[in-house]
């Protein structure tokens, strides 16, 4: 017993010799009795609260140490993107580095998820999860690794998010005697279609692998690269789009009077469909409804038969959300009852609905970036108006969930491509380093040690 506890004394002398740069420490392993004791002392310290300087001082190290590691992965997945569904090269690379990691990995979850789960000891569950999927665009950046694969690229940084989960897992991993618990990482794929997390839940996520008290995420953003936004509360709205067709009955523009003319009815529906937003939702409530595309006619004098309109609503509030589903439903087949038009058509394609960060999951660990970060570096932003499917962890996990942006941005002097653009180009290295550092960090505040030793 005597000589393990020796053995996990230099061990421990060992993990603080190389996070600190002057102190020596290295030596304790071979002093005498007087450098033991020192650093049974330190070591306590350091099991009973740990000095948050010393902490961040060792992640900063080993983000550093880490960074030429992951830097080919990122390049590499940037060069191979792949879409919603098909992430199966980008899946089993992230499986790979994962076991390397000596985590326990599953792969094929939900279609290309990957659970990997590293168990140090009892304490709290903690997931954190990267997205893996990529867009339809053809990349435009000229960057010396830009997609190969023709009209596909990463131009939502998905390729970040997971360059910045294989980081947080090498940290954590090193810095096991830091955090007791669990630890699930969740590589999810389909992210932009909105239908990769809720595959992952139903084949079993929460279920098959330990269930998470708390769920982590992060997004690159447009604040400056390094630069941390959060928001308590709600994040992301909602989305819902909907296909409409309002049939009426085609006939000669000379004669309107034997028709039932759509345009005419497509125009009052268009005017109601505002006037919901704007006269039915209180002014305080985020709401928009947009209009992306209306289609139908082919000829001068050509009343058509039918004419199809496409759109999407946008909200935060779940009610707010449902009235204004009810009622885009209820103006569209009013406008056809008072014009004595057939039925219309109306198909609302599933949507997510919108990210709530859980407020006091926010406010504890917004001290926890600021250690990690610098405070300068840490902010509070407003919710964005795009959707995320990593709202259905705390969903239908009903655990507290959050979600922070890292700024990827190279520089803010003029407007730079943002994401989904053809010329989105992450400035890898400072959205990398910060996005580990938080996430690493909040991940160890989730986890506390809570006995002296292991
Ligand atoms: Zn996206
Ligand atoms: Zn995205």
């Amino acid at each position: 017993m005597k000589r393990l506890a020796i053995w996990g004394l230099c061990v421990a002398a060992g993990l603080w010799g190389s996070a600190v740069s002057s102190g020596g420490f290295e030596s304790l392993a071979v002093d005498g009795r007087a450098g033991l004791e020192r650093a049974a002392s330190f070591r306590a310290e350091f099991s009973a609260s740990p000095a948050p300087q010393s902490l961040k001082q060792r992640i900063d190290r080993l983000v550093e140490g880490r960074y030429a590691h992951v830097r080919p992965i990122y390049e590499d997945f940037h060069r191979f993107p792949e879409l919603s569904k098909e992430e199966k090269r980008t899946s089993s690379r992230m499986a790979a580095e994962l076991v390397a990691l000596n985590f326990a990995v599953t792969e094929r979850v939900g279609g290309y998820g990957v659970v990997s789960v590293l168990k140090n000891g009892e304490g709290p569950t903690v997931l954190v999860r990267a997205d893996m999927d990529a867009l339809p665009i053809q990349e435009e950046t000229k960057l010396p690794y830009q997609s190969q694969v023709p009209g596909v690229m990463h131009a939502c940084g998905h390729d970040v998010h997971m360059s910045v989960q294989l980081g947080a897992a090498y940290v954590l991993s090193q810095l096991q005697d830091s955090w007791q618990g669990t630890l699930v990482m969740v590589s999810q794929p389909a992210e932009e279609s909105g239908i990769g997390a809720m595959e992952m839940i139903r084949d079993g996520l929460f279920v098959r692998f330990p269930k998470p008290d708390f769920a982590l995420a992060m997004h690159v953003s447009s604040l400056l690269a390094g630069q941390l936004g959060y928001r308590p509360g709600y994040a992301y709205s909602a989305m819902d789009n909907f296909n409409i067709t309002l049939v009426g009955r085609g006939g000669h523009g000379a004669r309107p009077d034997l028709t039932i003319d759509p345009f005419m009815m497509m125009a009052e529906l268009i005017h109601k469909l505002q006037a919901i937003r704007g006269r039915e939702i209180d002014p305080q409530q985020p709401a928009v409804i947009s209009l992306g595309r209306v289609q139908g006619g082919n000829k001068h004098n050509i009343i058509p038969d039918s004419v199809r309109l496409e759109g999407t609503i946008r909200s935060y509030d779940d009610k707010v959300r449902d009235y204004l589903k009810e009622r885009v439903k209820e103006a569209v087949e009013g406008v056809a009852a008072i014009n004595r038009a057939p039925s219309p058509q109306i198909e609302f394609i599933q949507g997510t609905p919108s990210v709530y960060n859980d407020p006091a999951l926010a406010l504890r660990l917004a001290p926890v970036f600021q250690e990690a970060l610098g405070p300068s570096h840490v902010s509070e932003v407003p919710p964005v108006m795009q959707s995320e499917d990593f709202t259905y962890y705390g969903r239908e996990g009903n655990m507290p969930a959050l979600i922070f942006w890292i700024g990827a941005q190279p520089h803010l002097n003029a407007p730079v491509p943002p994401a989904h653009s053809s010329r989105f180009a992450p400035d890898f290295k400072p959205t990398w380093s910060a996005g580990v550092k938080a996430m690493s960090a909040a991940v160890i505040s989730l986890m506390p040690r809570t006995a002296r030793g292991s």
